[in-house]
């Protein structure tokens, strides 16, 4: 009865708090927030543009064309909070935005953060949620989130793999009776593509790209796979040597050379986890394969690469940019199913 009378008056938030990407989902309306987990704040000061409000896609809107008085900034860097005080404004201005003007109680939010994350950054990230207007906070393991997110059978008797590749993190878990029997975390995804294109056109084109530039050379020509058709690309930036603007024309065999070893750091992820499975449960996979989410898995072909470097059927679910947002949807409106895998701030962690 009380719990009705409260849910009238405030709402359970899941908030998908990406290094790249922050996704809002409320329970009895669905995804209400998309948008990029960026700042853009006056330097000097280090106060918020636009009186708060440049965050998300008005702040992403100012990158790399800001005068040198602004900076647009990511609070995040691979799955962490790097700047509390960022992170916590930008949060309060998703969570405002995300909520309906009724709701006079402060909500309760689930996160989801990355298997790798240390005690302390955790704590962090209780604090940041809690002091951006939380009443209650929940953390979730982003793999499970993921794996209850595109369907996967987890609370069976059989195992389910999923690999979330995100912008700067990679989390890989093996799932059996709504259980993690391996995990395996590392921080590496796009952002680090990009820096490996960036370093690529430093070293065998002599040119010096932004990371923007790169990431776009990684969606249009980027390929983890050899496609049917190799195409070409004009990129621009400053030649190292002279420091004047040219452009170079670059294939996506080169593109694909470039992203070599983060690809490899990929796949050595997701091997180490199949690696701490017993037989039974590697059994299973076989037929069931590798479910692979997250923006990251939008890279053309990886499927088809990884699928050859494990020797498993892998498949990338259709809403890759969505699962874990969806998945820790589904945790909260089925709270009394899910409650024993989340973490509450009162717990012990
Ligand atoms: P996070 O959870 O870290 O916020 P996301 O799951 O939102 O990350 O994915 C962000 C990553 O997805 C970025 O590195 C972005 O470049 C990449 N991405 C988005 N769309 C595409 C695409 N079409 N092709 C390749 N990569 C993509
Ligand atoms: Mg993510």
């Amino acid at each position: 009865m009380l719990h009705r009378l409260l849910s009238h008056f405030s709402s359970d938030l899941a908030v998908d708090l990406g290094t790249t990407n922050t996704l809002i989902s409320v329970v009895g309306e669905g995804l209400v927030l998309d948008e990029p987990s960026v700042v853009a704040v006056e330097q000097g000061t280090g106060r918020i543009l636009s009186g708060g409000c440049a965050v998300g896609h008005l702040a992403k809107q100012m990158q790399g064309r800001t005068p040198d008085s602004i900076s647009v900034v990511r609070p995040l860097r691979n799955g962490v909070i790097t700047d509390f005080e960022l992170c916590e404004a930008m949060l309060r201005y998703f969570l405002r935005k995300a909520q309906a003007p009724r709701m006079r109680l402060r909500p309760r939010v689930l996160v989801a953060v990355p298997g790798c994350i240390t005690p302390v950054e955790k704590r962090a990230v209780f604090n940041s949620v809690h002091r951006a207007g939380a009443r209650q906070v929940w953390l979730l393991a982003e793999a499970t989130a993921a794996a209850i997110g595109v369907g996967l059978p987890i609370a069976e008797p059989v195992a389910s793999m999923v690999c979330d590749i995100g912008g700067g993190t990679t989390e890989t878990a093996v799932i059996s009776l709504a259980d993690t029997v391996a995990a395996v975390s590392i921080r590496t995804g796009g952002d680090a593509m990009d820096q490996a294109i960036v370093d690529y056109l430093r070293r065998h084109f002599s040119l010096r790209v932004g990371l923007p530039a790169a990431e776009r050379l990684r969606i249009e020509l980027g390929s983890a796979y050899p496609l049917e058709e190799e195409q070409l690309q004009q990129v621009s930036g400053l030649d190292t040597v002279s420091g004047l603007p040219r452009k170079a024309s670059i294939s996506s065999e080169e593109v694909r050379q470039a992203l070599g070893d983060p690809l490899g750091a990929i796949v050595d992820a997701i091997k180490a986890a199949l690696d701490r499975c017993g037989p039974d449960l590697a059994a299973d996979l076989i037929d069931n394969g590798l479910v692979l989410c997250g923006g990251g898995s939008l890279l053309k072909r990886i499927d088809r690469f990884i699928s050859e470097q494990i020797g498993l059927p892998v498949r990338v679910v259709p809403e890759p940019l969505t699962a874990v947002v969806a998945g820790m949807l589904i945790c909260l409106e089925h709270l009394d199913q899910w409650r024993h895998t989340l973490q509450s701030s009162e717990d012990d962690i």
